[in-house]
C-alpha cells in the first residue's frame, strides 16, 4: 500500500479542520493538525510534512510570519486560506515564499485541485528542468529560446520572452506582481505594476486565441499572474 502525502493542517476554526478531515483523508491524504502558528511551526519540523495548508488568521501568529519562519529552513509547499477580501494578507503571504492560495469559502475540488498542482510543482523543482515546455497546444524551447502555438512560431521581445519564461516555469503556480517584476525588471521595480500590465497585454496579444478571454495568462484579482496548467493535445 503507497502511502497518500502528508498534509500539516495549521488551522484555529474546529468546523474548517472538521470540514479538511473529511475531504482530505477521503481522498488518500495523511492529516497532521496544529491549532496555532506555534504548534504548526513545531509540527513541521517533527513531522516533515509534504505540504502545509495554512491558515493567515490564526490567534497567535501573523499568517506572513509563520510562512517566513518556515522558509528559514523549509523548501515544503504551502497553501495559505485567507479569509474574502484579505487581499494583502494573500499577497505578504506569497511574496514570503507561500506557493498558492486558497479564498474562504472554498469547495473541496477547489481545495483538492490546489494541493495537486503545488505537489507537482515541488516534484518538477526537484527534478531536471526541462528543455522545452509543453503547456496546452504552447510550446517554450528554453534552450533555443523559441515560443510556439500549436507549431506556429510567435516572436517575442526580450523582456516578452523574460516574462513568459517566468511564467512557464511556475505553471499552475500564482504569481505575485512584485515577484514578476522582480525577477523580469530587477528589484527596484517591484512597484512597477503598469509595466507588467503592459507586458503582459503584449504577451496576450501574441499568445491568446481571445486577449480578452485568455487560456493561457490568467489574472489574478489583487495578487498577480498565473500561467494556467492545460492538457497537452
Ligand atoms: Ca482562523
Amino acid at each position: 500500500v503507497t502511502e497518500g502525502p502528508l498534509l500539516l493542517v495549521v488551522e484555529d476554526e474546529p468546523q474548517m479542520r472538521k470540514f479538511l478531515r473529511a475531504s482530505l483523508r477521503a481522498n488518500g491524504y495523511r492529516l497532521v493538525e496544529a491549532e496555532t502558528g506555534e504548534e504548526g511551526l513545531r509540527h513541521a519540523a517533527a513531522y516533515n510534512p509534504d505540504i502545509v495548508l495554512l491558515d493567515l488568521g490564526l490567534p497567535d501568529l501573523d499568517g506572513q510570519r509563520v510562512v517566513e519562519r518556515l522558509r528559514e529552513w523549509s523548501g515544503v509547499p504551502i497553501v495559505v486560506v485567507s479569509a474574502r477580501g484579505r487581499e494583502e494578507d494573500k499577497v505578504a503571504a506569497l511574496d514570503a515564499g507561500a506557493d498558492d492560495y486558497l479564498t474562504k469559502p472554498f469547495s473541496a475540488g477547489e481545495l483538492l485541485a490546489r494541493l495537486r498542482v503545488a505537489l507537482r510543482h515541488r516534484d518538477h523543482v526537484r527534478a531536471a528542468p526541462d528543455a522545452i515546455v509543453v503547456n496546452g497546444d504552447l510550446k517554450v524551447d528554453l534552450v533555443k529560446r523559441l515560443v510556439f502555438v500549436r507549431d506556429r512560431e510567435i516572436r517575442l521581445t526580450p523582456t516578452e520572452y523574460k516574462l513568459l519564461g517566468v511564467l512557464v516555469k511556475n505553471i499552475g503556480k500564482v504569481l505575485t506582481h512584485r515577484a514578476i517584476l522582480a525577477e523580469v525588471w530587477g528589484p527596484s521595480y517591484a512597484g512597477q505594476t503598469q509595466y507588467l500590465r503592459v507586458y503582459m497585454g503584449q504577451l496576450r496579444q501574441k499568445l491568446e486565441d481571445d486577449p480578452s478571454k485568455p487560456r493561457f495568462l490568467l489574472t489574478e484579482p489583487g495578487v498577480g499572474y498565473r500561467m494556467r496548467e492545460l492538457a497537452v493535445p
